[in-house]
């Protein structure tokens, strides 16, 4: 029942039908889950003696002197008096209306001895006004807080209104869907749902909301779980020769974050539940040798392993840097991008599906329909805060893959319970031994000179650098001329001297060969747009020189910055920029100022708001009807908890049927 179309409602037809499907609005069910975005107080009704400026309510008296001006051909204005005792409010309407006769509101009100209007009050020329509220000719029947609606033309809230009573016809079709325990403490859903149009006062509305907002955030995290029956999850042994070998072979010592790490993940490997962890650690942090340990011991299990990251470039780079380390122990690394079937990664896929290809290293090129595996038992994502929370996941059922999570993007805590609020976290805190503080300067436009003489000497002494450029939009061709052009003034007067390539977003193939060029020394300084953001590692870079810098975000500064540092060789990094606006200057002294990336992104969030960070272009992010994730983290904290006790007490939900439905309702 709850199913049908909102035509089965009283009052809508096709057309009203149509101007709802706009709102969102399809079904029953819809009509009664689309909640108010406001509410009008209808608690108190007011006297015009109670009246002051700018109040906001329900006013009733007499109504006197009820007249209607014409403005124009058809613009009138109807105005009277609301009479009280000592004072009295000016109420006034605009209608449009062709033709003669008195408008219907005029001829409402003409008749009305009495009138309720709410509104707010302003205070005019002649005394207090109340002008264009919403009016009554009788008494509201429904006190309390009244709800207020999104609308489109054509709809009005009075409309919404008629049609949520009808609606809540249905509420006992509505059933309970959180656990018991939970009932405790929350309004059960029948109640929250007919509260949340119709509340009686703001405690129960908190209340309702409160319900609300926890179930979205519970089904939210419970679907993320796998709730299927047939869970085989590979259970990996304790290392074999081949991950010890490696771990033995390693050229530097690991840091103790990177030893808790591997640990952690040894641990969830070994387990016979599926892995999810997420590695967090700032850029440089050395997180790869944590994949590649976890790669290693998969294969050694005769599994498959996947590596997921979000560009081209960086699959490539990952792809040579696992060849470079895993081919040694006689373990083969593929390489899949983009969609067409070329004859290498025809190659791939009969390598993957047949099982004879152990690991490959792709883009989200992996998780489309014609990639197959024979034993999918590890899946890896680099670099997360790029994919959505339902391409991981994506991947890993590939198989009945181990997940594991790397990100480099420190978030404020709420954001990192919905993106990663199924994962179990594990933090590297450390940079690898001997790493210097890289030196960064704010350097005024006026002296680029002196900065371009110092990365031509670095380059002299046998190391690399960068000059970035912030051409934001990569789609656009003049600004990728803009590059071109840059590099043309660049290679030709103050780095003449040195081999110079350039990189930007509308390159081809090209890109790849320039940048392999970089990773070989064979060009010294690379130049380019922001492709090279995450994840890129040359740790011969040592010197990043960022042009205008103030038109970057800071996170992306921060990991522009982390191209460089990557050795124990002291790197600097110049922001090329003259601030013109005190953010602008203070925002760059942020970033001149520390090194450390939680403490930008928390500046960050400061100055941009919660929104930009979860990026509304990103696939797959979950938003929320009535939560906001940063005012609602309490709540957050509670669901994603009380979600997670759920799943191990039962891993089906098969004790609870009408949840599992509600569930599967979230899930794609
Ligand atoms: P990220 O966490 O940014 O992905 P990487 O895994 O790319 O960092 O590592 C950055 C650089 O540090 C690489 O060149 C890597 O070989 C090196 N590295 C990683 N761990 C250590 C360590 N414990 N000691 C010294 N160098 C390390
Ligand atoms: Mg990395």
């Amino acid at each position: 029942m709850l199913d049908q179309p909102v035509t089965a409602l009283p009052g809508i037809g096709k057309e009203k039908a149509k101007l709802l499907v706009k709102l969102g609005l399809k079904s029953i069910r819809d009509v009664i889950f689309s909640y108010p975005r406001s509410y009008h107080n209808y608690c108190q009704i007011f006297s015009p003696d109670q009246a002051e400026n700018d109040q906001e309510g329900l006013f009733s008296g007499p109504l006197v002197n009820i007249q209607e001006k014409s403005l124009n051909k058809n613009r009138r204005l109807i105005q009277g008096r609301l009479l009280g005792i000592t004072k009295s409010l000016t109420v006034s309407w605009f209608t449009v209306m062709r033709g003669r006769g008195g408008s219907y509101l005029y001829r409402q009100l003409k008749k009305s001895s009495h009138v309720w209007v709410y509104g707010t009050v302003k205070e005019g020329l002649y005394g207090l006004e109340l002008p264009n509220g919403d009016w009554y000719t009788k008494q509201p029947s429904r006190l309390g807080l009244q709800p207020v609606y999104p609308l489109v033309a054509g709809i009005t809230n009075a409309m919404r209104l008629r049609w949520i009573e009808f609606a809540l016809d249905y509420i006992n079709q509505i059933y309970e869907c959180l656990p018991s325990v939970q009932l405790q403490t929350y309004m059960a859903r029948e109640d929250a749902l007919s509260s949340i149009h119709f509340p009686k006062n703001q405690e129960q509305l908190d209340k309702a909301k409160q319900r609300l907002i926890f179930e979205e955030f519970f089904l939210f995290h419970l679907s993320l779980s796998k709730l299927e029956t047939d869970q085989q999850f590979i259970q990996h042994q304790a290392d074999g020769q081949l991950t010890k070998k490696y771990l033995a072979n390693l050229p530097f010592e690991l840091t103790p974050g990177q030893e808790k790490a591997i640990v952690d993940v040894r641990e969830d490997m070994e387990a016979p539940l599926q892995m999810r962890r997420l590695i967090h650690g700032d850029v440089g942090s050395g997180k790869t040798v944590i994949a590649e340990y976890a790669a290693i011991k998969a294969v050694n299990l005769k599994g498959q392993v996947a590596v997921m990251v979000p560009t081209e470039i960086l699959a490539r780079q990952m792809h040579s840097r696992l060849a470079a380390s895993l081919g040694p122990l006689g373990v083969e690394v593929a390489l899949l991008i983009g969609k067409s079937p070329t004859k290498a990664q025809r190659h791939t896929l009969t390598g993957l599906a047949s099982g004879t290809i152990p690991v490959v290293v792709g883009t989200h090129a992996l998780i489309s329909h014609n990639v197959e595996f024979k034993r999918l038992t590890l899946a890896v994502v680099d670099e997360q805060h790029r994919f959505g929370v339902r391409q991981r996941i994506a991947l890993s059922d590939k198989g009945h893959a181990d997940l594991l999570v790397m990100s480099a993007t420190p978030i404020p805590r709420s954001l990192a319970l919905t993106l990663y609020g199924d994962l179990n976290n594990t933090v590297i805190r450390d940079l690898p031994a001997g790493r210097k503080l890289i030196d960064t300067r704010l350097i005024h436009p006026n002296r680029r000179g002196e900065v371009y003489r110092f990365l031509v000497n670095r380059v002299k002494q046998g190391e690399q650098g960068f000059v970035i450029f912030p051409l934001v939009e990569e789609s656009d061709k003049l600004e990728a001329k803009a590059a071109i052009q840059e590099m043309d003034i660049l290679s030709k007067g103050l780095l003449s001297s040195v081999r110079v390539g350039l990189v930007h977003g509308q390159m081809g193939k090209e890109k790849e060969e320039v940048m392999e060029g970089f990773y070989q020394q064979k060009l010294d300084i690379l130049i380019s747009t922001t492709v090279i953001e995450v994840g890129m590692n040359v740790p011969n870079a040592t010197v990043m020189v960022i042009e205008d810098a103030h038109r970057f975000g800071l996170a992306q500064l921060h990991q522009l910055r982390g191209r460089v540092g990557r050795s124990s060789n002291q790197a600097y990094c110049f922001l090329i920029s003259e601030p013109k606006t005190d953010i602008a200057r203070d925002r760059l002294h942020v970033i001149r100022s520390t090194n450390d990336g939680l403490k930008i992104a928390e500046e960050d969030l400061k100055l941009r708001g919660p929104g930009d960070l979860l990026g509304t272009r990103q696939s797959g992010q979950p938003w929320f009807k009535l939560a906001d994730l940063i005012e609602d983290q309490e709540l957050l904290e509670k669901a994603a908890y009380a979600a997670r006790q759920l799943i191990l007490e039962n891993p089906t939900l098969s004790e609870y049927p009408t949840l599992l439905k509600e569930v599967k309702r979230q899930q794609p």
